[in-house]
């Protein structure tokens, strides 16, 4: 099956008026959180002119109960005929165990970007005093770095090879009976990270595209990805992009800089207004998303796309949150404004703005799941169901 979504030479979509559209619910909270945003996106979709159906994908426990595969290939192929899905959390066990099948899925269908738009929704409750002023984008490279699953135990014959011959031919020592990994990273795969970041801030009118590395310590890795960034900008997108050093006041051309990653932690706290959209590698991105999103609110807050050349896939920032599964207590809203993403991924833009509206206008009223009312009493706790019902009654 070949799928209605058209991908134009330059990347952008073409989506019809009718979609069926595969979604992966995902491990712990998963199932709760997709049956309160269901309704929702394909209520939004419908108002906007729309339709919008989804079939399910199987992947995580559930596709390994049914189908003896935690990541059956059927689900792979139903992701890369249908071009975009939707993704709930899946599971992966810490120091052992079956890899992540969050990277899985993105190595597979090479999804290279992972964008993460962290912008405060009026009315939601945030540990900082000047939340609005919090709109970054952050562009996280998702294939390589640390992430590229390149480590072996302690003591494997695997690590005692590598050790050794780290000692006899880079004369780098290394204690014998450590655990090792490798950290790859290409000026192929940082320069497509930061050319989808500096399209995107020129679309948005965005100010600055901000690098956010750890070159000072890992200068051929990290400190490459920054060379690459700023290489690229000049390279393929002159006259459009200035790096900071050479910008003069009331700059109108895209600004270019970097952050050493400790530093932008701090930045993000003290000077948020000063940055727009942020490219940075794998781990940098995983790290610094989550701190954003403490800043608006938390992770039931916060929405995400892994997105490659014609195929994405739109899921929450947060993972399983394994200690609330089944309680229909959790944030829906992630998910849902991850739909909304996927919606101005489509070219859906009225669908998503009418998501957008209809969330503020719920919390606006003071229902909220328990992490917000949690960090402001006066709002009432409802139900991850009774939220995502809210939002719904609000769509107009
Ligand atoms: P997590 O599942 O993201 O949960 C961490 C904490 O974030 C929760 O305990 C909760 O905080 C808060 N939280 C998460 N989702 C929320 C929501 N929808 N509404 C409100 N609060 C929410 O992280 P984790 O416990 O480190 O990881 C659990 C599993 O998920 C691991 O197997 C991990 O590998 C996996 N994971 C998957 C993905 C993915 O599928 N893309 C991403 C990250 C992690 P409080 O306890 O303060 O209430």
């Amino acid at each position: 099956m070949s799928s209605p979504i058209q991908v134009a030479p330059d990347g952008s979509l073409t989506a019809p008026d009718r979609l069926v559209l595969p979604v992966i619910i995902g491990d712990g909270v998963g199932p709760d959180i997709w049956r309160a945003a269901e309704p929702v996106l394909t209520e939004a979709a419908r108002l906007a002119g729309k339709s919008l159906e989804f079939v399910e994908a199987l992947a995580g426990a559930r596709a390994m109960a049914e189908t003896g595969s935690y990541l059956p290939e059927e689900t792979l192929d139903m992701l890369r005929t249908r071009r975009v899905g939707l993704k709930g959390p899946l599971a992966t066990p810490v120091g052992g165990g079956i890899r992540s099948l969050n990277v899985a899925i993105r190595r597979a269908l090479d999804l290279y970007v992972c964008v993460r738009p962290v912008k405060w929704t009026p009315g939601v409750p945030s540990p900082v005093r000047r939340p609005e002023l919090m709109d970054m984008v952050v562009y996280r490279e998702n294939t390589e770095d640390v992430y590229a699953g390149l480590e072996w135990p302690a003591g494997s014959p695997e690590a005692e090879g590598l050790i050794a011959y780290a000692g006899e031919k880079l004369g780098a020592r290394i204690r014998p009976g450590s655990a090792v990994g490798l950290k790859p990273m290409s000026e192929l795969c940082s320069k497509r990270l930061v050319r989808a970041a500096v399209k995107a801030a020129l679309r948005d009118n965005r100010p600055s595209v901000t690098l956010v590395h750890k070159g000072n310590i890992m200068k051929h890795t990290e400190g490459g990805f920054r060379r690459w960034g700023y290489e690229l900008a000049e390279e393929e997108f002159p006259g459009l992009t200035v790096p900071e050093s050479g910008a003069g006041p009331g700059e109108t051309r895209l600004v270019i800089k970097d952050r050493i990653a400790d530093n932008m932690f701090m930045q993000s706290l003290l000077r948020p207004e000063e940055y727009g959209v942020l490219a940075m590698p794998n781990l940098n991105g995983d790290y610094l998303s989550d701190c954003l999103a403490g800043q608006i609110g938390g992770l039931g807050m916060a929405p995400g796309g892994n997105i490659g050349d014609g195929l994405a896939v739109f899921e929450a920032t947060h993972g399983t949150a394994p200690k609330y599964a089944g309680q229909d207590k959790v944030n829906p809203s992630s998910l849902i404004l991850s739909g909304a993403c996927m919606f101005e991924h489509l070219g859906w833009a009225e669908a998503a703005k009418k998501i957008r509206g209809a969330l503020e206008a719920a919390v606006a009223d003071g229902y909220v799941t328990y992490d917000l009312a949690r960090q402001n009493p006066a709002l009432k706790t409802v139900k991850c169901s009774e939220f995502g019902e809210a939002v719904r009654e609000k769509l107009v």
